[in-house]
């Protein structure tokens, strides 16, 4: 089978991409890399041994996406082409509608043109809004308190009306909770540009001397120690999970929602002290009031994924924070 992976020379989909060369997919991969570097190519084909096809292109570029469909044969797309940054997206909400939701219609058009109707969606917890009954389950109710999560939100209603409209569309909207880590080969991991938004990057740089001290957010979280707690997953185990996802797909046909995290809730303290010890290095921290928006535990139900998709997450924490430093370090 040949994949369309959008996005796939950045932090997950490279991930993503090596998993499925290593289960004998061919890859395809259109990205504009306005998030990654052209190099990750190379570093994907030196992980797997094996030859992905690269475009760079926009995926809101509809006449780019129907030269790749008519250049390949394509099976089943795995979306996750789009910005990410929270904060951002409070300030720049077109932008995100733009580029999110732009995409996402301009590629199922494309899909639809050629008669490919199988699709992969990244969403995220985000979707869960401000739900205080931990874990989620993926029958809860949506909400979002941002412009980013609320194209996460729309995108997954589009594709569930694109679903009831024509049931040969196969969807599968996989709901990812906190990815870290890094590929073992430290080729391939997460690189933001400028200060980190997110928790373990953040961290990373402190650990490298890049940054001085990490902030955290809160001590007075009604949880263990007061820090915020998350369902953290190792980003090779997330990427396994779309592999999962797409042999699903083969099997059923049908609109599926999962959530892909651990079940575990790990506090901000846990990651700090974990990364000290595995890594045996200071991270230099100090309480700060919490972030506005911040919700003190998110957690992943991940029994359905686990029932129906067979997926497990497997990794630890403690190969979480090895393999992240690792990356970083082979980087600087
Ligand atoms: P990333 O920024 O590393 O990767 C996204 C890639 O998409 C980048 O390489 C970027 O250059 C590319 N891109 C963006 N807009 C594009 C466009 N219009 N056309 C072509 N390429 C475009 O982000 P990531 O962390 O790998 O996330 C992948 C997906 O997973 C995103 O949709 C994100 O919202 C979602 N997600 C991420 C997380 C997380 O914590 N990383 C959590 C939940 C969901
Ligand atoms: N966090 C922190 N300092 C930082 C970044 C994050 O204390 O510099 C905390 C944040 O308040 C949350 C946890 O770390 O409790 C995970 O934050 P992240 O932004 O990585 O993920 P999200 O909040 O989106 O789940």
């Amino acid at each position: 089978m040949k994949i369309l992976v959008t996005g796939g020379t950045g932090y997950i989909g490279s991930h993503t991409c090596v998993e499925l060369l290593n289960e004998g997919y061919e890859v395809v991969i259109i990205d504009n890399l306005y998030n990654s570097k052209i190099e990750t190519v190379d570093y994907i084909e030196k992980i797997t041994g094996k030859k992905v096809k690269f475009y760079k292109d926009d995926c809101c570029d509809k006449e780019a996406l129907r030269k790749i469909f008519k250049e390949n044969k394509i099976d089943a797309v795995i979306h996750f082409a789009g910005y990410k940054a929270v904060g951002e997206s409070v300030k720049l909400p077109l932008n995100y509608y733009h580029n999110n939701l732009g995409s996402a219609i301009i590629l199922c058009e494309v899909m639809k043109e050629f008669n490919c109707k199988n699709i992969i969606f990244s969403s995220s917890a985000t979707v869960y809004g401000n739900s205080k009954r931990v874990p989620f389950k993926e029958t809860y109710k949506l909400s979002t308190t941002n412009p980013y999560g609320t194209t996460k939100m729309f995108i997954e209603r589009i594709l569930t009306d694109l679903h009831i409209s024509d049931e040969d569309w196969n969807v599968v909207l996989l709901r990812y909770f906190n990815p870290i880590g890094a590929h073992p080969s430290g080729l391939i991991g997460e690189d933001p540009n400028g200060i980190p938004n997110n928790l373990m990057p953040y961290v990373v740089k402190v650990a490298t001397g890049e940054l001085e001290c990490l902030s955290i957010f809160g001590n007075d979280y009604p949880t263990k120690d007061g820090t915020g707690v998350r369902d953290y997953i190792h980003v090779v185990d997330l990427a396994v999970g779309h592999v999962k996802a797409l042999e699903k797909i083969q099997k059923d046909n049908g609109l599926f929602i999962y959530n892909l995290g651990t079940g575990e809730g790990y506090s901000v303290l846990d990651i700090v002290n974990t990364f000290e010890r595995v890594n045996k290095v200071k991270v230099n921290h100090k309480f700060a009031p919490r972030r506005k928006g911040d919700i003190a535990t998110c957690l992943a139900d991940p029994s359905k994924a686990e029932k129906e998709l067979n997926f497990k997450a497997t990794r630890t924490l403690e190969e979480m924070c090895r393999d992240a430093y690792n990356y970083a370090v082979k980087n600087r």
